[in-house]
């Protein structure tokens, strides 16, 4: 593995001074506020703001709204967005559903939307978890039934992050109830506005936004549909790898590990080496400099580290779990006023290592369980016999 820095060209130096100004003018408080206050990981100012710059698709050519940026200034844009904490929960559901659009929706349709989602007045949503169970993806129940050159969806989804802030949502529906559960999945690509769509707010423990999703005889014309008619495993099939990681070009300037919260850990992290610096025990000391401190926060610092360069599937797993542990344990070495949310009198680093610690429980779940996740290292990493646990409603027919 090559550790090796990047020399930036001229070129590349002055486009990441660019990019720094930018977004440093565009995150003011008020966006971070905002943020806090909703938890929508989305802000449409923020996000026009990179549309207009063909920020949000760096890579397309600028004539396709696109910045047409090599993939250093790529890297540079993306690593710039995370320091300046840009919300892009709905950036990335977005840029995970435009491959399945390119490859499986009308061409017409493509074409129509392409311009728009570059400047970032339609976004995408995932709408494929089912109340009755996430993880069990193929046993989607939310029916779509042809009705002429339409289709009539009823039923639910839950979990539709985003759906609030989206114009579209890239629906997973059951029409063939009969068929195999793999073989009777539809795709549709669904406008939010459609009558009988109806959004209701979740709020997470992590302070996030989610959303429960119904679905009452929304008419949905067949050029919505994404793929063949029963064909939807094979379209979901990308976005979900490109949601695990895959798909990212090998050239040493990608996310090597599928990113799970690492950057709140490392937020954290920091606020206690701040807290620490500034704060003195009862005996005068400085807590910083408390050999037993920094042995313990180096050695978080060193997880977060080994998170971000463990691939893929172990690396999802890895930085979740990693996270929840080491985040309990940064609680307990700052103490009691680690606890204190944002805003609360006392509350230390704006509430960083609270709001870090809350965020971190919700890394498990979404995007797959890290139990999922583990019988899918088990099975397909270490060629261990599928998990067959008793009990399982996976496996209880
Ligand atoms: C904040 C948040 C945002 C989300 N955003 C979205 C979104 O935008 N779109 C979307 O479609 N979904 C979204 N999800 C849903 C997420 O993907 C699911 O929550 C996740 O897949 C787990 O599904 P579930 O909650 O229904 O749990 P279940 O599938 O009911 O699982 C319950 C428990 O059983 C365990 N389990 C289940 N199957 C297995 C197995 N095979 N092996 C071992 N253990 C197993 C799980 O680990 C879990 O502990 C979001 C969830 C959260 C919390």
């Amino acid at each position: 593995m090559d550790f090796g820095t990047v020399d930036l060209t001229p070129e590349q130096e002055a486009f990441q001074r660019e990019v720094r100004a930018v977004l440093g003018e565009i995150m003011t408080e008020e966006v971070h506020e905002h943020e806090r206050r909703t938890g929508d990981g989305f802000n449409e100012g923020v996000h026009l703001a990179l549309g207009s710059r063909g920020w949000l698709f760096p890579a397309w050519p600028v004539e396709d709204g696109g910045a047409g940026l090599d993939r250093v200034c790529q890297r540079i844009l993306a690593l710039e967005i995370a320091r300046h904490q840009v919300p892009t929960i709905t950036m990335g559901t977005t840029n995970l559903v435009w491959a399945a659009v390119e490859l499986s929706c009308d061409p017409e349709l493509t074409a129509e939307l392409k311009p728009e989602v570059a400047a970032g007045r339609v976004r995408f949503c995932l709408g494929y978890s089912d109340p009755e169970g996430g993880s069990d993806i193929a046993g989607a129940t939310l029916r779509a039934v042809r009705d002429g050159d339409e289709w009539v969806l009823n039923g639910s989804k839950l979990w539709t992050t985003g759906a609030h802030n989206c114009q579209y949502t890239f629906l997973l529906t059951r029409t063939d109830p009969e068929a195999p559960k793999h073989k009777g999945l539809t795709m549709f690509l669904v406008p939010l506005d459609a009558p009988g769509v109806e959004i209701q707010a979740i709020r997470t423990y992590g302070g996030e936004r989610t959303n429960a999703v119904y679905y009452t005889d929304v008419h949905v014309a067949d050029r919505y549909r994404m793929g063949e008619v029963n064909g939807g495993w094979a379209t979901l099939q990308g976005p979900l790898s490109a949601e695990h990681g895959a798909g990212r070009p090998d050239d040493g300037l990608s996310d090597i590990a599928m990113f799970m919260g690492t950057r709140e850990f490392e937020r954290a992290i920091d606020a206690a080496a701040r807290w620490a610096k500034r704060t003195s025990r009862p005996d005068g000391t400085l807590v910083a400099d408390d050999p037993a401190f920094l042995d313990r926060l180096g050695r978080l610092a060193v997880s977060t580290e080994a998170s971000w360069v463990t691939p893929a599937a172990m690396g999802r797993t890895k930085s979740s779990l990693s996270f929840i542990a080491g985040i309990a344990e940064l609680m307990d070495m700052v103490g009691p006023e680690a606890v204190l949310a944002h805003g609360a009198e006392g509350a230390i680093e704006g509430g960083e290592i609270d709001f870090a610690h809350r965020f971190a429980q919700g890394t498990a779940t979404y995007g797959g369980t890290t139990e999922v996740f583990k019988g899918m290292i088990a099975q397909h990493v270490l060629g261990l016999p599928r998990l067959n646990l008793p009990g399982s409603k996976q496996w209880v027919r």
